[in-house]
C-alpha cells in the first residue's frame, strides 16, 4: 500500500489538525487513542496539534429533533443529559464539575423565550450544544490523563461568510460557509494560546450577526478543513469509523476497495455525490491551500487509510460509486415559452426565489427536469409546494420523490462508455428518471426511485470491476476490500492441480489440448451440497460436463441427473444402464415433440414450459404427470447471456399464463406434480432464492397437486482470485429458513457448474511467444474451439505455466489460441513467468464446466482429449 507517511508534510512549529467523528468520541478507549495520537503527532513532527471533535454519536440527531420543535423536547433533553452523565461516569470524571454549566445551558435553551417560535438563531444554538459538550468532556478527560490540553471555542475563530443574496434564510444560519483565508494577526492570536495541544468543536462557527452558525450535517470535517487552511497546517486527518474512503460505502458494498490515494478533484466528486465519509465542503479549503488530507480509522489507527493530496497519480477509470438518497426531481412539462430567449432563466429564477440550489439539469424540447440535493437544501413539503405553485405558471409540474442518485465517479468517464454495458443493463430493471454526465468528465449519474436502489450497488460495483471500468489492479489507487480489512474474507484454498503437477505433465505427453477431471474434487463438492439439509433431492445438470466418469461419480454420491435433450438421455442410460429413470429429469427448451414422447416412454420426469405444446400435441401429454417450468419474470446471473428469466428470456412459462396452463392440463387429465424455476448462473444473493421459493410456493398452493419445488442451479464458483468460494453454509442456513416457511414442499436443486468447474483443467502447449507493439502474447494449441467461455462470456480463467509453477510470475502476457478470430483470447495482461517458451505445458483452470461440452472443431481443429484422475495424488 502506498500510504503517505502521516508526518510527511508537517512543518516543525506548524500545526496538524486531527478531526474525530461521532463514534470516535463516544467510547473511553477511543479517547485514549485520541490522546495518544495527539501526543505522538506533536512529538514526531514538532507541530502543535488541534483536535476538532463532533458530538457523541446520535446526539446531533436528537438536537435536530429538539430544534425542530419535537413535542417531547424536555424528555429528549433529559435523556441527552443522562447520556453525558453516564459517559462521564465511565470516564471517571465528576459530571457536575465538568459539564454542570453546559448541561444547564442546554436545559436553559428550552426555557428561552425564543423556544416558542424557534427562530433559526435559537435552533443553531441548540444544534451546537453537542460539540460543546463533547469537546469539554474530552478536554477534561485528556487532562486527567496528564495531557496539557487547551480548550477553545470554535466560534472565536471561524467566521461564517456574509449571507449571499440568493441564499435561503435556513442556509444562512444552518448550512454556512466560513472565511478561511487567515491574516497574520489571526494566526498570531491563535498561536498565542498557551498549550501545544488544543481541542475545539466541529460543526459550529460565529454568525456574522453574532451567535452560533452551523456548518450543515456532517460539517465537522469542514471545520477541520477550515482550521487546516487558516493555520496553513501540515495535514488534516479525518479520524472516523472506517479505515479510509472506499470505492463505495463499505456498509452497503462489502467488496468495496480501499482507495489508497486520490487527488482532490476525484475525492471532491466522490464526496459531493454521496460518500458521507467526508463532508463535501471540506475539500476545497484544503485543496486551495495545498493542505494534504487523510482519512483514518480511530479503532484501527495502524491502518494506512486514504491520502488525498496534490501529487496523487492520475489513473483513468471509475474510482467509486456513490449514492444519495432523498433526492427530489422536479420536472416541468410543456413549457409554453420554449425557445424564447431567456426561458431557462425564467425557470431557474423560481428556484432562486425559493432559495433552492439546483444540482443536475436535463432539458428537452418541452421539458426541464432538475434534481435537488437534500444536503444542500431545506426540502420541506412547504418549500416544495410553494415552488410547484410558482412553476405551474410556466408548465405542468411533476415532483418525483424520494429518488436516489447513483453516481459513477472517476476521470475519463466518456472514454469508458464502451465498458459500461453491464452497468447499463443493471439499471435496465429499474426506471431511470434521469441520466446526467458532468461536463468535467468526472461523473455519470443515474436518478431512480429510492426503493429501486436497494441492493443495486453491490451489483453495479461488481459489474464495474468485471468490465475493467474500475481498474482495481492499479495498486497506487486501489487497496484491499473492506471485507478483507474486516477479516471476513474466506480465502480460496490452493487448487488441487498444484498437488498433481507431475501426473498432469505426464498426461500432457499423450497430447494436447487435453481436459483432465479430478473426481475427488467432484465428490467433495457433491458432499458439500449433500450437507444442505433443506434440500430433499439433488440432480446434476449433465450439460456442464457429461463425461461418463463424472456422471458415475455423482450418481454414486446420490445425485440424480438432469438432461436437456434426448441425446443426453440416451447418453446417461448408455453410461449408467442400471440407473432408475425416476432419478432422471428431462428439462428441454423448444425440443422437437417426439423427444417428450420418448422421455415419457423412458419413464423419466418431464418438465414442460408452455401451453402451446399441450394444445398442439394433447396425446403426448394426456394423463401424464409432469413438472412445469415457470418464468418468474426476473433473472439474474453472472452474465446477460446466462440470465434465464424475464421477457427477453426464451425459458419458462410466463407467470401470467399459469392458470391457463393448469386449465389445459386438467382438461387432459395431466397432473402437475412439480414446479421449476431457474434464475440464472452464478447467483449469490440469498434474497433471490428466498423470493423464488416464496413465489413458487404461492403458485404451488394455487395449483394444489404440486409436491416438489425445483429451484434450479446457478451456484457460483470462484473463477478469479478476487472471488470467494460460494458460502454453502450460509446458503444452507438461508434455505433452511425458506424451507421452514414452506414445509409442505420438497425442495430440489439441479446444479451443474458448481460440481464440476473447479475439478477440470485444460492442458495446452505453448505454440509461439510473440511480441508486437509492446504486447507480449503466448499462443496455445487450444483456442476458443476448445474452451469457448472467455470468447463467449468474457469469462475469467486463471492460466498457469505448469512447467514453471514455482517460478515468479514476472512477465505479462496476453494468452491466445490458434483460431482465426480476434476473440480467441483466454486472458489479457496475465502474469506468467517471463521465461515462458514454446513447447511448455500451460494450464487453464476451472475448465471442468462448459469446457469440453461446448468445444467444437471450428477451423478444423480436433476436439480436445479427456482424462480423469481418481484417487489420491501421486
Ligand atoms: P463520522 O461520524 O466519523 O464523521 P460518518 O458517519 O460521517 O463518520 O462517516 C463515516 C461513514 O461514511 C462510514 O461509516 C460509512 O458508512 C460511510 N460511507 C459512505 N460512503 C463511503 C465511502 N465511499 N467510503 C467510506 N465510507 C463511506
Ligand atoms: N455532529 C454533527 C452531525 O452529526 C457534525 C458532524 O458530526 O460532522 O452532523
Ligand atoms: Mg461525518
Amino acid at each position: 500500500m502506498s500510504a503517505v507517511s502521516p508526518m510527511q508534510d508537517a512543518a516543525p512549529g506548524g500545526w496538524i489538525v486531527l478531526k474525530f467523528g461521532g463514534t470516535s468520541v463516544s467510547r473511553r478507549h477511543r479517547w485514549d487513542t485520541i490522546g495518544k495520537l495527539a501526543k505522538q503527532r506533536a512529538e514526531q513532527t514538532g507541530s502543535r496539534v488541534l483536535v476538532v471533535v463532533s458530538a457523541l454519536s446520535g446526539v446531533t440527531n436528537e438536537l435536530t429533533a429538539i430544534a425542530e420543535g419535537a413535542a417531547d423536547g424536555a424528555a429528549r433533553v433529559a435523556a441527552l443529559e443522562q447520556r453525558h452523565r453516564d459517559f462521564l461516569a465511565d470516564l471517571e470524571l465528576d459530571a457536575d464539575a465538568v459539564l454542570g454549566e453546559r448541561l444547564a445551558a442546554l436545559r436553559g435553551l428550552l426555557d428561552d423565550p425564543r423556544a416558542a417560535t424557534r427562530p433559526l438563531d435559537w435552533q443553531a444554538e441548540v444544534l451546537g450544544q453537542g460539540e460543546l459538550l463533547s469537546s469539554t468532556l474530552g478536554a477534561a478527560y485528556l487532562r486527567a490523563q496528564g495531557l496539557d490540553m487547551g480548550w477553545t471555542d470554535a466560534r472565536d475563530w471561524l467566521d461564517a461568510l456574509p449571507p449571499q443574496p440568493n441564499q435561503s434564510e435556513w442556509s444562512r444560519r444552518l448550512s454556512v460557509n466560513c472565511q478561511w483565508q487567515a491574516d497574520d494577526a489571526w494566526r498570531a492570536r491563535f498561536a498565542a494560546q498557551p498549550t501545544r495541544l488544543l481541542i475545539t468543536q466541529g460543526f459550529i462557527a460565529r454568525h456574522t450577526e453574532g451567535g452560533t452558525a452551523i456548518l450543515g450535517r456532517g460539517g465537522s470535517d469542514t471545520s477541520a478543513a477550515y482550521f487546516g487552511a487558516l493555520l496553513g497546517a501540515g495535514r488534516v486527518e479525518i479520524w472516523t469509523d472506517v479505515p479510509g474512503m472506499f470505492s463505495a460505502n463499505p456498509r452497503e458494498v462489502p467488496d468495496a476497495r480501499l482507495l489508497n490515494r486520490l487527488g482532490y478533484a476525484e475525492a471532491q466528486e466522490i464526496t459531493t455525490t454521496g460518500a458521507k465519509v467526508l463532508h463535501p465542503r471540506s475539500i476545497k479549503p484544503c485543496r486551495d491551500s495545498g493542505v494534504p488530507m487523510a482519512i483514518l480509522d480511530t479503532e484501527r489507527p495502524e491502518l494506512p487509510g486514504t491520502s488525498i493530496d496534490r501529487s496523487a497519480a492520475t489513473v483513468p477509470g471509475v474510482k467509486a460509486i456513490s449514492r444519495r438518497n432523498g433526492v427530489v426531481l422536479v420536472s416541468v412539462e410543456d413549457i409554453g415559452m420554449w425557445q424564447q430567449v431567456g426561458y431557462l432563466a425564467e425557470v431557474f429564477a423560481l428556484f432562486r426565489r425559493h432559495g433552492l440550489s439546483v444540482d443536475m439539469i436535463g432539458t428537452s424540447q418541452t421539458n426541464v427536469t432538475v434534481s435537488l440535493d437534500p444536503s444542500e437544501n431545506l426540502l420541506s413539503e412547504n418549500v416544495l409546494a410553494a415552488l410547484a405553485a410558482d412553476l405551474e405558471k410556466i408548465g405542468r409540474v411533476k415532483v418525483i420523490v424520494p429518488c436516489a442518485a447513483i453516481t459513477l465517479v472517476g476521470r475519463g468517464m466518456r472514454s469508458l462508455l464502451h465498458r459500461l454495458s453491464d452497468v447499463f443493463s443493471s439499471f435496465g430493471h429499474e426506471r431511470v428518471h434521469m441520466i446526467s454526465q458532468s461536463s468535467n468528465d468526472l461523473n455519470l449519474t443515474f436518478v431512480i426511485d429510492e426503493a429501486d436502489a436497494d441492493g443495486l450497488l453491490p451489483e453495479l460495483h461488481a459489474a464495474l470491476i468485471d468490465s475493467g471500468a474500475m481498474p482495481v489492479l492499479e495498486k497506487d489507487v486501489f487497496g484491499p476490500r473492506w471485507r478483507e480489512l474486516d477479516g471476513a474474507v474466506r480465502p480460496r484454498p490452493l487448487p488441487w492441480w498444484h498437488g498433481e503437477r507431475g501426473r498432469l505433465l505426464r498426461m500432457a505427453q499423450a497430447g494436447t489440448p487435453r481436459y483432465v477431471y479430478h473426481l475427488p474434487t467432484v465428490r467433495e463438492r457433491a458432499r458439500a451440497l449433500k450437507s444442505v439439509a433443506a434440500v430433499d433431492h439433488r440432480y446434476y445438470a449433465i450439460k456442464a460436463n457429461p463425461h461418463p466418469a463424472v456422471l458415475r461419480a455423482l450418481v454414486e454420491e446420490g445425485f440424480g441427473l438432469e438432461c436437456v435433450s434426448l441425446g443426453e438421455l440416451h447418453h446417461v442410460f448408455a453410461a449408467l444402464p442400471q440407473l432408475d429413470p425416476k432419478r432422471v429429469l428431462f428439462t428441454p427448451s423448444f425440443a422437437p415433440v417426439d423427444e417428450y414422447a420418448q422421455a415419457f416412454a423412458l419413464g423419466v420426469t418431464v418438465t414442460l414450459d408452455n401451453v402451446e405444446a399441450l394444445r398442439r400435441w394433447p396425446e403426448v401429454f394426456r394423463g401424464r404427470q409432469l413438472w412445469l417450468r415457470i418464468d418468474l419474470g426476473h433473472g439474474d446471473g453472472h452474465h446477460q447471456k446466462v440470465n434465464t428469466g424475464g421477457k427477453d428470456s426464451k425459458f419458462g412459462l410466463s407467470a401470467q399464463r399459469v392458470d391457463e396452463f393448469v386449465d389445459a392440463a386438467r382438461a387432459l387429465g395431466t397432473t402437475i406434480t412439480g414446479l421449476h424455476a431457474h434464475l440464472g448462473s452464478g447467483v449469490e444473493n440469498m434474497g433471490h432464492w428466498r423470493q423464488m421459493c416464496d413465489e413458487l410456493a404461492g403458485f404451488a398452493r394455487r395449483i394444489g397437486t404440486v409436491s416438489t419445488l425445483d429451484i434450479g442451479g446457478g451456484l457460483p464458483i470462484p473463477y478469479s482470485a478476487d472471488d470467494e468460494p460460494f458460502d454453502v453454509a450460509a446458503w444452507a442456513a438461508g434455505l433452511a429458513e425458506v424451507r421452514a416457511v414452506h414445509p409442505a414442499f420438497e425442495l430440489v436443486i439441479e446444479p451443474g457448474r458448481y460440481l464440476v468447474a473447479e475439478a477440470g483443467v485444460l492442458l495446452a502447449r505453448a505454440t509461439q511467444v510473440i511480441e508486437k507493439d509492446g504486447v507480449r502474447r503466448v499462443g496455445l494449441d487450444a483456442g476458443m474451439n476448445a474452451l469457448a467461455r472467455p470468447a463467449l462470456y468474457d469469462a475469467w480463467h486463471d492460466v498457469a505455466n505448469l512447467e514453471r509453477l514455482d517460478e515468479a510470475a514476472d512477465g505479462v502476457f496476453d494468452v491466445v489460441g490458434p483460431i482465426c478470430e480476434s476473440s480467441d483470447v483466454f486472458g489479457r495482461h496475465r502474469h506468467l513467468p517471463a521465461a515462458t517458451a514454446p513447447g511448455e505445458v500451460m494450464l487453464i483452470a476451472d475448465a471442468g464446466a462448459y469446457g469440453h461440452a461446448m468445444a467444437s472443431t471450428y477451423n478444423q481443429r480436433a476436439l480436445p482429449d479427456e482424462d480423469v484422475i481418481d484417487g489420491a495424488a501421486d
